[in-house]
């Protein structure tokens, strides 16, 4: 089994954007921003793509100017042009400018607020690249909390990761959603997590920062601390304005597939998304049923993660039962021990490995 590399980017925000490039390759950096991708390449003979690309950087420069500035660092180290690494960086936002009802339908997310180590919760990447597109960081950004994450070659955003103090996120995306439209000026939302990584150390301080940040559009996203209780919640998060928190159940549980449930969200929900809509329904009741027989512990929700239990696998992979998508990545995060276990490829073969922040 290949595993994913493994990072470590410290310093300045350019030499942490010039250590990325360095550490996983100029070639294999460009391959997936110039062909992976392919942001700049499909769009930029669109109609105003110049004129969106140019809002985006003010509007980054403005908001992160330190995420602009490892973004120059990429550019100069690949020798990519900086708009096609900046444009690579927005693809949640120009995939949703030039194609506003694209469907995403990956991961699964379970997590438990009174496990033997506190709340804790695991995360499936699905249909997303292996390690020859994602990577795992351990990033130290000067005058900001340390963290460790895994994220897409050539992004300085994140997909998930815990920091110093035990706060973490893992995600999945809405699925079948018609949102409503977003502007180039708004921020990706890798961007916003990555931030939330960098300065946060409560669940409280992510859902106000989901409430008022102008993400082009969220996802569900269970988040984590060491500091509160239940240290645990749920965010079904489409824009500032149109989201759903969820508590921890009666039970102690909060989980999510790729379908919106909230009333919040519901409304959102597009009727034509079919098989992404059976696909997440099946996982959510193959989730409800194994929570009811899992012990409450962190290997516990390891062995959901890598269940194929029916009628929704959730370690997918080889078509097993209504599978349409691949696991490549899991991770358990553990807020109390600061520790992120994580799996290099399907969790049924592949044990979880710690990763201490
Ligand atoms: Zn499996």
């Amino acid at each position: 089994m290949d595993r994913f590399p493994e990072l470590i980017l410290e310093g300045t925000p350019y030499e942490m954007g010039c250590q990325q490039v360095e550490q996983l390759g100029a070639e294999a950096v460009v391959d997936r921003v110039r062909d992976g991708f392919r942001i700049y390449a499909d769009y930029h003979d669109k109609p105003h793509f110049d004129e969106y690309l140019q809002a985006a950087d003010r509007s980054l420069r403005g908001w992160a100017p330190h995420l602009a500035a490892e973004i120059e660092g990429i550019a100069d180290a690949s020798g990519l042009p900086y708009p096609e690494v900046l444009a690579h960086n927005y693809y949640t936002t120009f995939r949703r400018l030039y194609a506003p009802a694209a469907s995403q339908q990956q991961c699964s997310c379970v997590g438990m607020a009174d496990t033997d180590q506190g709340p804790a919760f695991g995360k499936n990447n699905d249909a997303s690249p292996g390690p020859e597109g994602c990577y795992i960081a351990r990033r130290r950004p000067q005058g900001k909390y340390r963290f460790v994450d895994f994220t897409y070659y050539g992004l300085v955003s994140v997909v998930a990761g815990m920091n110093e103090t035990g706060f973490c996120f893992g995600g999945a995306s809405l699925g079948a959603i018609k949102p409503p439209p977003i502007r180039a000026t708004d921020i990706p939302v890798m961007m916003i997590l990555r931030r939330w990584l960098e300065d946060f150390s409560t669940v409280h301080e992510a859902i106000r920062s989901a409430t008022t940040e102008p993400v082009d559009c969220g996802a569900h996203y269970l988040v984590a601390d060491a500091r509160t209780e239940p240290g645990l919640v749920h965010i079904e998060w489409i824009k500032a304005d149109i989201i759903g928190i969820n508590w921890p159940d009666e039970n102690g549980n909060v989980y999510c597939t790729n379908i919106v449930c909230t009333d919040e969200c519901a409304g959102y929900l597009d009727p034509a998304g079919g098989e992404i809509i059976s696909n997440s329904r099946d996982r959510l009741a193959s989730i409800r049923k194994l929570l009811q027989s899992t012990p409450r512990t962190v290997d516990g929700i390891k062995s959901i993660m890598s269940s194929h239990e029916l009628p929704g696998v959730i370690c997918q992979h080889d078509k097993m039962g209504s599978s349409i998508m691949d696991t490549a990545l899991s991770a358990v995060f553990v807020p109390h021990e600061r520790t992120v276990w994580i799996s290099h490829g399907i969790p049924c073969q592949n044990p979880y490995e710690p990763y201490v922040v």
